[in-house]
Parts: C-alpha cells; sequence; structure tokens
C-alpha cells in the first residue's frame, strides 16, 4: 500500500530488491493536496507539486498499479471516526484501518501473500504507537500478514518472514520521528527525488483546513454536510457571518473559475466597476447579512480604496440586483474570518 512518499518508496524498493513480486495498491479519499492542486492549480506553481507520486513510484520501479477511489465512503469516516482526530481533522486511526481493510480484500481477491506499508514505529505521535500499529492490524484482519519493512526488525516476526518469503534481515529497525535514518537509507538505494515531507499531502492534517471543517460541524448537522462542503473548504477565504450563514471569497483567478462550478443553490457577489473576487454566500440569507458580505467583497476588489463600490449579487433564483456599499477596512473582517 504505497502513499507516494519517502517511507513508501523505501519500503517498497526494500520488498521489491528480495525479488518478490509486488502489486501497488493506493486509496484515494479525496483529500489528497496534489490532486486538488491539479484541479486548481495558481500561476507559478512548481510543476513538481502536481505530480501524481504514485504513479511515478510505482512507474520507477516497474510494478503494477491499482487506484481505488474510496472518497464517497470515507465521509463517514471523517465525520464520526471511532478512535477520534490527530491534531487537526485527521481521522488517521480509522483511516489506516479502512485502507488496510480494504488492502486485505484486494490481497485475497489477487491471492497476494501479505500486505506492506511505510510506515515507520513511533513516528507519527497517534496513529505509528506501537499499541496503534497492533490496534490497526487486528482490525483490519491482516493479522501477521501485515509487514512495515522500515521498523520489522523491532516488530514480531509476521508470517512471510516466518515462512521465508521475505528475508527479515534485509529490513530494517528505524523508529522515531527522525527522518534521518530514511534520508541516508535513500542515499544509499540511490532514491533522489520523493516527496517531502511524509504526510504532507494530506488536506486532514491541515490546521487551517481544520478549522473550516470543525466550524461546519459545530454550525450544521454532520448528516447533511456532503463532499462539496468539504472540497469548498479548500478553497477561498472563510467567512463565518452567522449561525447558519458562511461566505466564500476566491483568492485568484484559478480560484474564482473554480467557484464558478458551485453558484448552484447559492448567492453570488461580485465588484461591477473594479476586479474582484467571486463570492459566494451560503445558508441563510437574511438581507443584512447580505450587506455585510457586499462590504466584505468590496474590501476584496482592486476598489477597496473607493469610497463606495457596486456590488453585483445574484440569488439562487437568477433575481439580480446592486448594492452600493463602504468597503471593509481589513480589521473589520478578522472576527468573521476562519482561519
Ligand atoms: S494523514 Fe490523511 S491519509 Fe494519512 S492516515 Fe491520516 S487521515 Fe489518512
Amino acid at each position: 500500500m504505497i502513499s507516494g512518499g519517502l517511507d513508501s518508496s523505501l519500503a517498497l524498493r526494500l520488498i521489491v530488491s528480495q525479488g518478490i513480486e509486488v502489486v501497488a495498491v493506493n486509496f484515494s479519499t479525496g483529500f489528497s493536496l496534489a490532486d486538488h492542486l491539479q484541479r486548481v492549480t495558481p500561476k507559478g506553481t512548481d510543476p513538481r507539486k502536481l505530480r501524481n507520486e504514485v504513479a511515478v513510484l510505482a512507474e520507477r520501479e516497474g510494478i503494477p498499479l491499482k487506484v481505488v477511489d474510496i472518497s464517497a465512503e470515507y465521509l463517514d469516516v471523517l465525520k464520526y471516526p471511532r478512535y477520534g482526530y490527530g491534531k487537526n481533522v485527521n481521522p488517521c486511526v480509522d483511516c489506516r484501518i479502512m485502507m488496510m481493510s480494504k488492502a486485505r480484500a484486494f490481497m485475497e481477491e489477487i491471492a497476494a501473500d501479505f500486505v506492506f506499508t511505510g510506515e515507520v514505529l513511533g513516528q507519527r505521535p497517534k496513529s505509528q504507537h506501537r499499541h496503534t500499529l497492533d490496534l490497526i492490524e487486528h482490525e483490519s484482519g491482516l493479522q501477521g500478514r501485515l509487514l512495515r519493512p522500515l521498523s520489522a526488525r523491532l516488530l514480531p516476526p509476521t508470517i512471510p518472514e516466518q515462512e521465508g518469503i521475505v528475508d527479515r534481515e534485509k529490513l530494517m529497525d528505524f523508529h522515531g520521528r527522525s527522518r534521518r535514518p530514511q534520508e541516508r537509507l535513500a542515499a544509499a538505494l540511490g532514491i533522489e527525488e520523493y516527496q517531502q515531507p511524509a504526510g504532507g499531502n494530506c488536506y486532514l492534517t491541515d490546521p487551517n483546513y481544520a478549522v473550516r471543517v470543525f466550524d461546519l460541524f459545530d454550525h450544521r448537522n454532520k448528516s447533511e454536510i456532503t463532499g462539496e462542503d468539504l472540497t469548498l473548504c479548500k478553497v477561498g477565504r472563510h467567512f463565518r457571518l452567522g449561525e447558519r450563514t458562511k461566505l466564500i471569497v476566491g483568492r485568484f483567478e484559478e480560484e474564482n473559475d473554480f467557484l464558478e462550478g458551485f453558484t448552484s443553490g447559492r448567492t453570488q457577489l461580485e465588484a461591477l466597476d473594479h476586479v474582484g473576487p467571486l463570492v459566494l454566500l451560503e445558508g441563510e440569507v437574511e438581507e443584512e447579512l447580505v450587506e455585510r458580505a457586499a462590504r466584505i467583497t468590496a474590501r476584496y476588489c482592486d476598489g477597496r480604496k473607493e469610497g463606495r463600490v457596486r456590488i453585483q449579487v445574484i440569488r439562487p433564483d437568477g433575481a439580480s440586483s446592486v448594492l452600493e456599499v463602504k468597503p471593509y477596512e481589513p480589521s473589520q473582517v478578522e472576527a468573521w474570518m476562519l482561519r
């Protein structure tokens, strides 16, 4: 099971170099930073950030790759994690259990002998402690058949090691948060290009993203929250204007273009006489909040220094009106901003 990061690169090389036939599997949760960057690419983005690291890795090692989209069923893991969240909105333990369970099913489907991952004992505060690794192995039904090549010599021998399919002596004893042992091994194996840092490709570990998602959980019935709501949390600046009213302001042209796809059911605001963001207002839209939204829209357009700015407001039913408003000062919008 590979993610495309350094740890899975190393684990993969350790197993492939033993002459073992490997099929890579990757589970797409819908929260990959690289996937989102491919949809909304700001000008000047380093092209390396847009690469599909999983595909690059599988190709480099010459192995087949199966990518499985689990984004629809993943929503419940995110909303109702049995083992809670990590530092942000990352339900890592539940996430690993779900992926490992699916990896087990795939292992059985293709009659493979075992599953392996790039996990390192003690590397992540919650999901890679010894008792958590054991829990994940147990809950996924992979007992004895889940190998962690980077820490294998610190863990009990797995069935493939006992059966001689894998040479345990050629595996590692890495533990803890330092990346130095992995970097040294990468240099020794001639692996030069890899994604950094490990786990950095998941939106759910991003503190700003977490603020927006927890705000949604606080203000909406969880069962009503959709994948679209969570996608929008990745885009623009967000403002909580009322218990049931939220505003999303595009930050650059590509985000404005992206937001165009989400206007249905939302009120749109845009400056009439100046270059500025596309702004979406969602939830209960009282007139007082429309005016506040218009003043925020004015604050982020090129006319923000003007005394009055004309803002076009298009309602979900297509009705259009124009409000002439005074742009807010930056300090006036701080209290509503989610970050
Ligand atoms: S960092 Fe993201 S993808 Fe990785 S285990 Fe945690 S929630 Fe899952």
